[in-house]
């Protein structure tokens, strides 16, 4: 007699991995994260791989912290392909993997894992899903942008990494806490001993928080980058007020839960260009479906399901 299929749930727990029953398609695929509701991954990478008639899906995964070591033993005795990693579980996933990929070694953050031989390797495609979508956006180079990056936690590490190793023209580095900053700008400083100085500004530099240093640094700005989550609750204010932006400024803020961000919504009322971080998220799943399966991704396909 044919087994009976189970039905398919919206979110997962620690106990459906332990138990799991197979639907169809069968999960070998999804994303970790407490809380996990709010992830538009399941929609873009489910969408992705009816298209390429992978028969596999993608679901969401309620793991707490104290979860995530026998969630990431769990994937690998299930023989996952892989999955992604949002808050809180970036950085502690690391303990848990078997190798790291070089980025993911000098962020200290991972953003995907994929099963391969029964082990677990990290990556992270942050910074590169970043980097293309300022090229998208802005039809601009990070090697050509004078940066402000505010923040100084796993998605401005991965930021920051990927402006450096594309050798952008210039990065300062904002943050609440200033030596996060600080350590962040030293850890980086290899790559910014060339010759290409712009005026009396360094190349690279971490700033206080403060509207003085935003005001100075934001006339020696071309692209300005939000990597914290100022703006995503209800009630923030802008991180930077629009009387210090200016039209001459691109703005990106990595945030996606509303099209019109506060910064967002300052930048425009400045007169500036900006986007929200929807386009980062297509373009680090997009990454992320490349490192598990080898295979270009069905791009514009993975696109239509965030529109
Ligand atoms: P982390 O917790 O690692 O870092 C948060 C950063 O924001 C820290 O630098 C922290 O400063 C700063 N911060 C937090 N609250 C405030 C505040 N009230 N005022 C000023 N600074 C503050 O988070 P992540 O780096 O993982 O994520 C940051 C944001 O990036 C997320 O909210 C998410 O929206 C976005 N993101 C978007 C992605 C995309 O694909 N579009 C991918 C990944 C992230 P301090 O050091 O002082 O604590």
């Amino acid at each position: 007699m044919k087994k009976k299929r189970a039905t398919r749930k919206e979110i997962y727990t620690l106990a459906d991995l332990q138990t799991l029953r197979e639907v169809d398609p069968p999960i070998r695929l999804g994303v970790l994260g407490d809380p996990v509701e709010h992830s538009l991954s399941p929609q873009m990478q489910n969408a992705a791989l009816k298209h390429c008639k992978i028969d596999r899906q993608y679901a969401r995964f309620h793991i707490l912290p104290n979860q995530l070591g026998e969630a990431v033993g769990l994937i690998r005795k299930r023989e996952f392909v892989g999955v992604n990693l949002t808050i809180p579980h970036k950085i502690g996933a690391l303990e848990f993997v078997d190798s790291l990929d070089e980025n993911v070694k000098r962020i200290g953050a991972a953003n995907v894992i994929k099963i391969e031989g029964g082990k677990a390797r990290g990556f992270n495609t942050d910074g590169r899903g970043f980097s293309r979508a300022i090229r998208e956006e802005f039809s601009v180079d990070l090697r050509d942008l004078r940066m402000l990056v505010l923040g100084a936690g796993g998605a401005a590490r991965a930021i920051a990494l990927q402006c450096a190793k594309e050798n952008c023209e210039r990065l300062v580095i904002a943050n609440r806490t200033f030596d996060r900053a600080e350590q962040l700008a030293d850890e980086l400083r290899d790559f910014f001993t060339g010759p290409k100085v712009l005026g009396p500004v360094p190349r690279l530099q971490a700033i206080r928080w403060e509207e003085a240093a935003f005001r100075f640094q934001i006339a020696n700005a071309d692209l300005i980058v939000n990597a914290t989550p100022v703006g995503l609750n209800r009630g923030d204010l802008s991180p930077i007020p629009s009387r210090l932006l200016a039209p001459h400024v691109m703005v990106y803020d990595t945030i996606y839960s509303a099209k019109r961000t506060p910064l967002v919504a300052a930048a425009l009322e400045a007169g500036a260009r900006a986007a929200n971080g929807l386009s980062m998220l297509l373009h680090q799943g997009a990454l992320a479906f490349e490192i598990w399966f080898q295979r270009e991704p069905p791009i514009e396909v993975m696109r239509k399901t965030l529109a």
